[in-house]
């Protein structure tokens, strides 16, 4: 991709400062430069120098900066002295009295009776904190972060073939594939910026580009050579067809396969029962599609296959995930330039959370049930081992489940807006509304503030001095460009006052945390991640500054980092390397030490099989659609950053639902027409878009859209993969009618434009 620099400046003349950062707004991390003029940031402009991006900016990271600047930003901690009660403005230390008496009178009942939901919106050094307070100082298994609902099944998928989590392949490698396979992945939106690289790749080296996807997507209209239009709930039936086909047509590597993996056997009588005929019915698709499809992935080792959400917010998400690693390890494409899977984050600081454990996972990449891995963290940490109960953290819903039951009385949210984002909202609010809540949050007006008993006012971006890490392990580091405005305080500083208040000591009686600066932090956090798969012993500020980011592991053997993990095809799923023992694809039942002795493959990947089931809420006739949602390239998670930019806003100001033209014109409906849409969980009403991006019988909504009739989580609801516990997104069913006629306006009409492809997605609206 050329070198460009994509800025937006909203001053006259040059600013005051330009400050060396990164994009937060998607997984992708893109190295920018933020303007400061009189203290508050004026605009940002990309880095041509940064390995990632080469300088260029999505809609999203162009304009979504003015959210610092807005109104609605909280200055002052707030207090509701008891439910029914106005929120007050208070100071911080009456806040912080209020915050400690309640965490003490809730953990009185039981360190159970607290849990911490937090974001993909941190910085690892802050994450890093929160884990060795929560995991170290209070030892309750109730954390867990909004990376649940976005991409915790690219941990489980990777720990499932390699033993570990860690993406496998980085951009490098997209740059030097002849095929590029994107697995429910809507890259054309969700990362514009990668985008552009995969277009270049593609046309530099005469490439092709498979989209597996149940809608004609921005991506497919722009980029696909072939499209799978599957039925949304069959992603496992295809893979086992590719896998039937790879076999039977003998594009599986046997040597490799020997040498250097687990399972083949199972795996191939599982996918014998797969043939193409079974599965084109399955998946609603041509057969010849899927032979081509397999022809192609058979045909190069030069391939790289991306994985996100369409495969990953589903109840069969591990499963799936897992078997576009398997097609990667029969056809020996891993582990060499051009070549690997990709499971992909949707934050950027996604991966920074899944490394530093303030999510499922310990801190690098450790296993709770290894004792020795657990005996490592204790003494780093200088904790008594015996005084240690690592648990497996529990997931979102099962945490809200709990306190559906009155089991958890205390929640902190930090930096994420579950009100809108998690499924069935009807009835997350009600167990939101039951617990005693603290949100800390930039902002003071979000869905969920409202719902608070106490708000911490919080610096956000360009605020802070931090590091986080991309999709593929680059990791940048932000620096503090301007002051956070009136009280706010940094996370960071947030989670120091609360271990120190709350009296966390080592076993010297010490603080526990002892470091006061995010340099101190990520000091000691390159000791913790040592040995271990995400190793950064060797990675510095002033190493990331030189690069623009650095890929770990950064150690003795890689001082600048590594491109592509497993070159050795060496993987991390010996007894005492791995990060877990696995689990049942079916049930999430989780394997033990014992069981693992049996099946230790000592370095050799698993390849492991899982039959297609059937989805557990199909249509019926009460409801004969299937509900799928998504995102836009306009606007990020719940608006709480982009809502604020007019130019993103105009663009994509309110919801809107996708409906095939012959469904419509069977119902009446017309562009513009204003919609209902039922499910036994709740309504939604909003705009109708009349387009064949979807397929008969589907409807799509936009997930970004606040509480109320607009907000596709009306729909979806609790149920979630068994091992990665990521929920359903993407096949709710739910019944459709017309309300009233409407003309549309022009924002719709250009979106209609955008996704019947007579409009091209804009890469960085140059407004
Ligand atoms: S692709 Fe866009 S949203 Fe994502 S990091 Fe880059 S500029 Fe930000």
């Amino acid at each position: 991709m050329e070198k460009r620099i994509d800025s937006n400046l909203q001053i006259e003349g040059e600013p005051d400062q330009w400050v060396h950062s990164a994009c937060l707004l998607c997984s992708n991390g893109c190295g920018m430069d933020i303007a400061v003029k009189d203290g508050r940031i004026a605009g940002v402009r990309g880095n041509p120098d940064h390995p990632v991006n080469f300088g260029h900016l999505g809609p999203k990271g162009k304009h979504a900066w003015v959210a610092n600047n807005d109104r609605q930003r909280g200055t002052l901690p707030m207090i509701r002295r008891h439910k029914g009660a106005a929120m007050e403005q208070v100071d911080w230390p009456e806040a912080m009295d209020f915050f400690i008496a309640r965490f003490r009178a809730a953990w009185d009942q039981g360190h159970e009776n607290l849990a911490c939901y937090n974001s993909g919106q941190l910085t690892l050094e802050e994450f890093y904190t929160l884990a060795k307070l929560w995991r170290g100082g209070l030892q309750s298994s109730n954390i867990d972060g909004n990376t649940r609902l976005c991409t915790a099944t690219s941990a489980t998928g990777l720990m499932a073939n390699f033993g570990a989590d860690g993406p496998v392949a980085s951009y490098v490698d997209i740059d030097q594939a002849d095929l590029l396979c994107l697995y429910g992945h809507n890259v054309a939106e969700s990362q514009t910026v990668l985008w552009e690289r995969m277009l270049a790749a593609k046309k530099n080296n005469g490439g092709r580009i498979i989209v597996v996807d149940p809608r004609k997507s921005p991506t497919v209209r722009q980029g696909a050579d072939l499209h799978i239009q599957l039925r949304a709930g069959t992603n496992v039936a295809l893979m086992n067809g590719l896998i039937h086909l790879l076999i039977r047509r003998e594009a599986v590597r046997e040597d490799f396969v020997n040498a250097h993996t687990s399972g083949f056997p199972m795996l191939k009588t599982v996918c014998d029962e797969y043939p193409p005929e079974r599965v084109a019915e399955i998946c609603g698709i041509e057969q010849s599609i899927l032979e081509t499809a397999a022809d192609w992935i058979g045909g190069t080792e030069k391939m790289v296959s991306t994985v996100l959400q369409g495969f990953y917010q589903s109840v069969e998400a591990t499963a799936a995930s897992s078997l576009v690693n398997t097609v990667h390890l029969l056809t020996g494409a891993i582990g060499k330039p051009g070549a690997g899977p990709l499971l992909m984050a949707g934050q950027p600081s996604a991966m920074s959370n899944r490394e530093a454990g303030a999510d499922g996972s310990y801190p690098a990449y450790r296993n709770p049930h290894n004792e020795k891995h657990m005996r490592e963290l204790c003494a780093l940490w200088n904790i008594p081992f015996d005084d240690f109960h690592p648990e497996v953290p529990n997931d979102i819903l099962t945490m809200m489940e709990s306190a559906e039951r009155g089991e958890i009385e205390f929640m902190w949210v930090i930096g994420t807006n579950p009100l809108v984002s998690l499924p069935d909202q009807n009835r997350s609010r009600k167990i939101l509304d039951k617990l005693f809540l603290v949100v800390q949050d930039p902002f003071v007006d979000t869905e969920s503030v409202a719902l608070a008993d106490i708000y911490f006012p919080t610096a956000m971006w360009g605020e802070k001095t931090g590091c986080v890490t991309n999709a593929e392990r680059s990791v940048n580091l932000m620096l503090k460009a301007v002051e956070p405005p009136g009280q706010a305080r940094s996370d960071f500083d947030i989670f120091i006052d609360v271990s120190r208040r709350l009296g966390f000591l080592d076993q010297d009686k010490k603080p526990l945390i002892g470091f006061q600066e995010p340099r101190d932090a990520f000091e000691e956090w390159r000791r913790v991640s040592a040995g271990r798969p995400c190793d950064y012993s060797a990675m510095t500020y002033e190493l990331i500054l030189e690069m623009g980011a650095v890929r770990w592991p950064c150690n003795a053997r890689h001082p600048r980092g590594t491109e592509r993990l497993y070159e050795d095809l060496h993987f991390w799923t010996g007894i005492d390397d791995c990060e877990s023992y696995g689990a049942d694809f079916l049930t999430g039942n989780k394997h033990t030490r014992d069981n693992y002795k049996h099946i230790d493959p000592k370095g050799k990947a698993f390849l492991k099989p899982a039959h297609y089931r059937r989805q557990p809420n199909p249509v019926t006739e009460a409801f004969p659609f299937l509900l799928n949602t998504g995102r836009l390239v306009y606007h990020f998670h719940t608006r709480t950053k982009t809502g604020r930019s007019d130019v993103l806003n105009r663009r994509a100001p309110h919801a809107y639902v996708e409906i095939h033209p012959e469904d419509a014109a069977r119902h009446g409906i017309a562009l513009g027409d204003t919609v209902e849409i039922t499910s036994p969980q709740g309504t939604w009403q909003g705009l109708a878009m009349v387009v064949d991006s979807v397929r008969q019988g589907e409807v799509f909504i936009p997930f970004h859209y606040g509480q109320g009739l607009e907000a596709a989580n009306q729909h979806t609801w609790y149920a979630r993969d068994p091992v990665s516990k990521q929920p359903q997104f993407k096949s709710s069913p739910v019944a459709l009618r017309k309300l009233s006629f409407g003309a549309p306006e022009q924002w719709l009409v250009d979106r209609l434009k955008e996704l019947d492809g007579s409009m091209t997605v804009p890469f960085a609206m140059r407004t």
